[in-house]
């Protein structure tokens, strides 16, 4: 076991697929008792299930991250099943329409900075409050490498993931005296569903060939860095932006 989860509480949104199936797992795995929360009710039931199978602690939790209330139940939930919260990733995403700035369509940038953004500070506003009254904690927020450089066609994705990475560090050094640690992850193009589903293989190829390493990274590749930021080994570590994209931003 590389963490020590044990007695550990955690939420994780976004949790039935890809990024956040493979954060689950890996804490789940190092002794965390794991809240899955995501839009498919389904994907999250299935994907805590299969975390029980293993052995694990997981419950299942379908949650619209749009929805303040709804994200004030999760937490609650948390809380209340399992005595309190100690670690949160806040990874639920879409990814957007591809059109130039002046034809991009209103009502998918609001969807889109709704649950790219909104979402996350749902989440933190209400997650911070359940870490104070237990003492601290540890936050993970999902950016992208689109939180550091553009990607023209993607203007909501890219501002959307900018604005996750300033959140997280307005909120980092407001609660850093206070015991929460809250730092920011902006993987590459990673295997997932969120992209191979809506591109042909001679994109995703194309998509890989912009990596330097020559392919996209594995879910399970962000999850370890999650993990470890989450851990007390990353004690000194708060209001920072971790890459982990196989050198894509170092153009
Ligand atoms: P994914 O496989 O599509 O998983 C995202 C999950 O979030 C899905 O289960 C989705 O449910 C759920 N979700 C969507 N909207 C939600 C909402 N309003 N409330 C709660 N859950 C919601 O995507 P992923 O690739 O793992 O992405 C996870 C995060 O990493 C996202 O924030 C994404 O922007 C970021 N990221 C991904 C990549 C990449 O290359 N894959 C790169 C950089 C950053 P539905 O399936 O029902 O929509």
């Amino acid at each position: 076991m590389k963490h020590d989860f044990q007695d550990k509480i955690a939420v994780v949104t976004g949790a039935g697929s890809g990024i956040g199936a493979a954060v689950s797992r890996q804490l789940a795995q190092e002794g965390a008792e794991v809240v899955v929360a995501d839009l498919d009710a389904e994907a999250a039931h299935s994907k805590a299930a299969e975390i029980r199978s293993q052995g694990g602690r997981a419950h299942d939790f379908a949650v619209d991250v749009t929805d303040a209330a709804a994200v004030e139940k999760l937490v609650e939930f948390a809380v209340q099943k399992c005595g309190g919260l100690d670690m949160a990733v806040n990874n639920a995403g879409i990814d957007g329409v591809r059109k130039a700035t002046a034809d991009y369509p209103l009502d998918n940038w609001h969807k889109l900075i709704n649950v790219n953004l909104n979402g996350i500070f749902y989440c933190m506003k209400y997650e911070i409050a359940a870490m104070l009254d237990r003492g601290g904690g540890a936050i993970v927020n999902m950016s992208s490498v689109l939180g550091s450089v553009g990607l023209p066609t993607a203007s909501a994705y890219t501002a959307a993931k900018h604005g996750v990475v300033g959140l997280t560090k307005v909120a980092a050094m407001e609660y850093a005296r206070r015991g929460i640690r809250i730092n920011v992850v902006g993987p590459g193009w990673i295997e997932t569903p969120l992209v191979s589903e809506q591109m042909e293989a001679a994109a995703i190829r194309r998509i890989a060939g912009l990596q330097p390493m020559g392919r996209r990274g594995r879910p399970e590749e962000v999850a370890a860095l999650v993990c470890f930021l989450l851990s007390d080994q990353a004690s000194f570590i708060t209001g920072s932006y971790h890459l982990v994209d196989g050198a894509y931003t170092a153009h």
